[in-house]
This record gives C-alpha cells, sequence and structure tokens, in this order.
C-alpha cells in the first residue's frame, strides 16, 4: 500500500500521477528565473504542495473516488498554485480560480495551464480584499481555499465574503495556538461563519504539524468585509 493509500485511502490516476510529475518539472523550471517557492526536493515538494493540498479536501475524496459535484472554487493567495491546482487536477469536475496579488505569479500559472490541460482554471492577479468586494465574485463560490497567506482571522475575513451560504472555507496553516481559536472564533461568527469543525494531524514524510479550519458560511456577510487593502491584517478582528 503507497502513503496516499494509506493517508486519503485513495490513488492517483496514472493521467494524474503524470500531470503532478508534470506540475513539479513545470515549477522547478519556473524557478530558476522566479522566486515562487522554496520547495523543490521531489520528496519535499510531493509531501508539503501535493500531499499537504490534497489532505485539506480529504472530506470529498473517498476510496471510490473523488465526489463529482460540479463545484465552484477559489484558492486565494494561491503562489505558485497551491492547493488549487493540485485540487483542480484530481477534482475535473470542478472551476478553480487561483488569486494572487502578484502578478508574476499568476502570469507564470497562467504560461503552464496549457500544458497541464486544465480547463477548469484561471488565474487572476488582485487582492483578497478587492476580489471579495467585487460583485462578479462575492457571495459567488462554493469553497474558498487558503493556504499560508495571513493570520487565521484575517484568512477568515479574506474567505468568508466570497462563498455563497452554505459554502466551506478551507483553511490550511501549521501549527495552531488557543489564542489563534478564539481569535477566528471571534472573527467567523461577524463574518457570517461557523467553525464546522478543526483537524489537526501530521504528515507522512516529516511529520510535521499541521490543521485545517473548516468554516462554514451560515448567513450573508455583512456588506463592510472585507476591509480595505491592509486592514484585515493590520486590525485582526
Ligand atoms: N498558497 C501558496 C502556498 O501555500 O504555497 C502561497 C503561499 S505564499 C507564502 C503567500 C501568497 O499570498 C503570496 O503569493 C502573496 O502574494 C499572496 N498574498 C498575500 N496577501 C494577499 C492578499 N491580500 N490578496 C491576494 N494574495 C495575497
Amino acid at each position: 500500500m503507497d502513503i496516499w493509500e494509506e493517508t486519503l485511502n485513495w490513488k492517483p490516476s496514472l493521467e494524474q500521477q503524470e500531470l503532478f510529475q508534470c506540475l513539479y518539472k513545470l515549477i522547478v523550471e519556473g524557478n530558476r528565473q522566479l522566486n515562487l517557492t522554496r520547495i523543490t526536493d521531489p520528496e519535499d515538494f510531493w509531501e508539503k504542495h501535493l500531499w499537504d493540498s490534497l489532505r485539506g479536501i480529504k472530506f470529498l475524496i473517498s476510496a471510490e473516488g473523488i465526489e463529482t459535484k460540479k463545484i465552484k472554487i477559489i484558492d486565494l493567495g494561491t503562489g505558485a498554485g497551491f492547493p488549487g491546482i493540485p485540487v483542480a487536477i484530481i477534482i475535473k469536475n470542478c472551476t478553480v480560480n487561483l488569486v494572487d496579488s502578484t502578478k508574476k505569479k499568476i502570469n507564470f500559472i497562467d504560461s503552464i495551464l496549457p500544458a497541464l490541460d486544465l480547463k477548469n482554471v484561471k488565474a487572476t492577479t488582485c487582492r483578497a480584499e478587492e476580489i471579495g468586494r467585487d460583485s462578479q465574485h462575492r457571495e459567488t463560490y462554493d469553497m474558498a481555499l487558503i493556504r499560508a497567506v495571513a493570520s487565521v482571522s484575517a484568512c477568515a475575513e479574506y474567505t468568508l465574503p466570497l462563498l455563497k451560504q452554505g459554502g466551506l472555507a478551507v483553511i490550511y496553516r501549521g501549527n495552531l495556538t488557543d489564542e489563534e481559536i478564539s481569535q477566528i472564533e471571534n472573527a467567523v461568527e461577524q463574518l457570517g461563519g461557523v467553525i464546522e469543525s478543526i483537524e489537526q494531524f501530521n504528515t507522512p514524510i516529516s511529520n510535521s504539524d499541521r490543521h485545517c479550519l473548516y468554516v462554514r458560511k451560515v448567513a450573508s456577510t455583512p456588506a463592510k468585509f472585507p476591509r480595505g487593502i491592509g486592514v484585515p491584517v493590520q486590525r485582526p478582528l
């Protein structure tokens, strides 16, 4: 049994494995010119980019495969495309909008999408504080992913406005302190969300500490959120 099966009770198809391999090569090549990610060792890449991205959506994965309901996903502060690209590779019946404030990262993603043949993915240069106020995007997504972007409460303020009612924010964290948990409880209440669950786990190779917070949107987010550029980080809820 391999680690995918042991940890997610699922195994990528040959086609998905080839796409992961292709993604790895493209990122290593891109990294020669652009400072995209520090994680380029093959084992590290597998664990910290591929496995970690998919562990956050484990609830969608079953031994029979991946839930095929059509869902609309946004990945905020995607960087070189994580967690959004691995998610788009395994859930074909979804659309994924990869958003980052850094244009060179979005240009890089645009340049690699044809090689990955990911027609369900688009990349957008924008700040989370702006896209959350744009009526074309606000309250239109089923799921919002966010990893390694800002404090937990800023992540909640970035993601919740973009979700439809009933939608889910997946906030990927390393360590999570009790202080951060009480901070996010307070934030999600103001944003129209409730914490559905918090999962603690360790990565399968380096045994690093991880947490995933799952926040369900249960009420409309007040129009004043997200606040202006920089405010969610400077004055956390
Ligand atoms: N999510 C990726 C990952 O886990 O590998 C990248 C994480 S990187 C540490 C943080 C990224 O968030 C950067 O690419 C940065 O440009 C982006 N970012 C930070 N604040 C942002 C904001 N307010 N709106 C959009 N992108 C933001």
